[in-house]
């Protein structure tokens, strides 16, 4: 598609996962987070056309039926999608883009977009997992259940992620994803044009 490469982080709700991609993205300037679209309404503190583009579910279907999303998904009633024109401009650009999405979105983009690295997010244990998704204090009961639901299900996916996190402390998790990308920046398939140079292969 490209110069740069894509990095796409997955994680059952209240792992951690954006808290771990917000410090990946302080760290190192040069990747650009893929802002996707939603229905969902804003959070306390959340940022138009930073966190999200909020947009009524018509402007989502009329997008739909544009094709301008590199994949979409429903989840919890809400439609969720990555814009076509946002990656296709990154990747050109030759900035390495960040997705934050989920895993059947994660998949498409695994099956359209060759060349990303897939990192899946998970709690310690079981136990924390449950205990996270009911600390987020914003949802009703019925909701977390339904979250802890659909978290055993995106957990079945974890087979064909590329790397596994394990965030037991914010700063190692942070730590491990700049580790997955600073290795991903050092594929001899990356640097192949470096290589030439360095080689007088013409
Ligand atoms: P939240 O509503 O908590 O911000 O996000 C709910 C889920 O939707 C999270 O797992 C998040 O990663 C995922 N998500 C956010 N944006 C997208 C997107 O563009 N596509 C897909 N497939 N999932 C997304």
């Amino acid at each position: 598609m490209g110069k740069g490469s894509f990095i796409v982080v997955s994680a059952p709700s209240g792992t951690g996962k954006s808290s771990i991609c917000r410090r990946l993205l302080q760290a190192c300037p040069e990747i650009k987070f893929s802002v996707s679209y939603t229905t969902r309404v804003p959070r306390p503190g959340e940022v138009h056309g930073t966190d999200y583009f909020f947009v009524s579910r018509a402007e989502f279907q009329r997008r739909i039926k544009q094709g301008e999303f590199a994949e979409w998904t429903e989840n919890f009633g809400n439609l969720y999608g990555t814009s076509m024109k946002t990656m296709q401009e990154f990747l050109l650009q030759g900035n390495d883009v960040l997705l934050d999405i989920e895993p059947r979105g994660a998949k498409k983009i695994k099956q359209n977009f060759p060349g990303g690295i897939f990192v899946f997010v998970l709690p310690p244990s079981r136990e924390e997992l449950l205990k996270r998704l009911e600390g987020r204090g914003h949802e009703a009961k019925d909701i977390i259940a339904a979250r802890f639901a659909q978290a055993e299900d995106e957990l079945k996916e974890i087979s064909w992620y590329d790397y596994i996190i394990f965030n037991d402390s914010l700063d190692k998790a942070a730590n491990q994803l700049m580790a997955i990308y600073t290795a991903q920046q050092c594929k001899r398939i990356r640097l192949r044009t470096k290589i030439k140079e360095i080689m007088r292969i013409k």
